[in-house]
């Protein structure tokens, strides 16, 4: 991460058209080793066994990296593990051997790979790209390429035929054990496979390594911390016996690996991304990628609310600030269905709600300055570090409820710390995000993160305020605990049928008519 940057001022923010630079970087996630493994045989997955018991400490700066719309699950996930597995040969001296490179996509991935981008990440990441650097406009133009040529520049040097027909399948009725979204990649020289990997896109980016075992896991970060927490009850303790913020516990375990100017900057520069994402959704007109033709709103509701001056102040009507966040989250959202720079947060599915409710506060909540920010980012990373570790931020895996519940939840804790609440009121908030998200699923029309997953995060986005709200008008004493939210929402994952698991093939994705 590079020096301090300062977070956009709020002059910024009437969203005039501006388009930044794609070079943001951020901090590498902690992955698990790898290991040779044929496709194993595909059977339903049983998500039980996929909760993380050891401790591991889940950075900030995994739960928010930069990357490429339209799914972390199915283009972000997809393109690191390619590029992992181009790594490894390039590692292995396996690279100029190999003449053929194949992958294979399962479950929901080969059924919605091709609406989620995951065709084009794929060849992305075998070329060497990475989601935080790989140019979003010229991406699409170097895939066809490939496609029309069907010569490839594996790891982006090593160029071989590549037959997209055969070389990169998505089997749509397929699926591995351990979880729905994934892939194996087999390399060869001549007709002798040379090497073969699977791995597994378990949702936010993350990517797991098959390692042989059934239960692959993310591998604990060795570095010690202040405050380790792998639950919402371990982390409220921790701020209740050291008499600490939610944030200020996850600030002290962050600058266990870097210094504190290093936490705050990326912080700013993950919100800066952010401000970005909406600044362009705000500008950008039209109709959206992937042929269901849904129509960009975000430009023509910036117009309006610009427009009207009272609105603007929230003087005329006292609901106007909902306006503005519905309209900071489908510009997130819209940017992301277009395969725009996104900062996932926890998924780019759900990515819209972190930045709209931290742009409610930076508009509409006295006080919200630079430190408010990161505070408010240290405290979302933190819920959202406990739901990637005991439960799923996958849709593929749990439904929307792992994604648009637990953006919603994650915000609307940040929210009510950074508006006055004691962590046991932030605790409250999250549980009251996510509570009011269980059972909902994953049902995205045509295969594509447009409907109903943009208007989703607005209307996650107003929740997440609810919560907030509600919770500080609390003491923070309340029945069900964010803990017990958390457990119920993977167990009626692990109850939901198939198909309304990123599949598209229940609910709205097979009620509405294509035209
Ligand atoms: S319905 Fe929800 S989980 Fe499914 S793709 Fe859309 S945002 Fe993601």
């Amino acid at each position: 991460m590079s020096g301090p940057r300062r977070s956009t001022p709020l002059s910024q923010l009437a969203f005039e058209p501006r388009r930044t630079g794609d070079t943001r970087r951020c901090q590498r996630k902690v992955l698990a080793g790898h290991v040779s493994a044929a496709p194993p045989v595909p059977a339903e997955c049983d998500l039980r066994h996929r909760v993380q018991t050891d401790p591991v400490t889940v950075s900030v700066f995994d739960l928010f990296s930069v990357g490429i719309g339209p799914s972390s699950s199915h283009t972000v996930g997809p393109m690191r593990a390619a590029g992992r597995f181009a790594t490894t040969l390039a590692d292995g001296g396996l690279l100029r051997r190999t003449t053929r490179v194949r992958a294979e996509l399962f479950g929901s991935l080969g059924a919605t790979g091709h609406g989620h981008g995951s065709y084009n990440a794929v060849i992305w990441g075998l070329e060497g790209e990475d989601p935080e650097t790989v140019d979003t406009a010229t991406g699409p133009e170097r895939a066809a390429e490939v496609r029309l040529t069907r010569r490839l520049r594996l790891n982006g040097s090593h160029e071989l035929d590549f037959d997209p027909d055969d070389d990169l399948v998505m089997h749509r009725r397929r699926s591995l054990p351990f979880h729905p979204n994934g892939m194996t990649f087999t390399a060869y020289a001549g007709t002798e496979p040379i090497a073969v990997r699977t791995y597994y896109s378990i949702g936010g980016g993350f990517v797991l390594d098959d390692d042989g075992s059934g239960t692959p896991t993310l591998l604990p970060d060795p570095t010690p911390v202040p405050y380790p927490f792998r639950t919402g009850k371990e982390l409220l303790q921790q701020a209740i016996d050291h008499d600490l913020s939610i944030s200020s516990v996850m600030l002290a375990n962050e600058c266990a690996r870097q210094p504190e100017t290093d936490v705050r900057a990326g912080l700013l520069e993950i919100w800066e991304v952010m401000a970005a994402c909406v600044v362009n959704g705000c500008a950008t007109p039209g109709v959206l990628p992937g042929g269901l033709k849904v129509r960009r709103r975000a430009a023509d509701l910036n117009a309006r609310l610009l427009v009207d001056p009272g609105r603007f102040r929230n003087e005329i009507d006292p609901l106007a600030a909902m306006d503005w966040v519905t309209l900071w989250a489908l510009a997130v959202n819209e940017e992301n269905a277009s395969g725009g720079r996104i900062v996932t947060a926890p998924t780019n599915g759900a990515a819209g709600i972190i930045p709209a409710v931290l742009h409610y506060a930076v508009r509409f909540v006295p006080g919200t300055d630079d430190d408010a920010i990161v505070r408010f980012l240290l405290v979302a990373g933190a819920l959202g570090a406990i739901y990637q570790q005991t439960a799923s931020i996958s849709g593929a895996e749990v439904g929307c409820q792992g994604e648009v519940g637990t953006a919603c939840s994650m915000a609307a804790g940040a929210l009510a710390e950074i508006i006055g609440g004691t962590p046991q009121q932030v605790e409250n908030a999250a549980e009251i995000g996510m509570e009011h998200h269980l059972g909902l699923t994953c049902d995205p029309v045509g295969g594509l993160v447009q409907i109903p997953c943009i208007e989703r995060n607005a209307v996650g986005s107003v929740k997440a305020i609810t919560a907030a709200r509600l919770a500080l008008h609390g003491d923070g004493r309340h029945t069900v605990s964010l803990d017990q939210v958390i457990k119920t929402m993977m167990e009626t994952g692990a109850d939901m049928k198939v198909k309304y698991k990123e599949t598209s093939r229940g609910g709205l994705a097979v009620n509405i008519v294509e035209c």
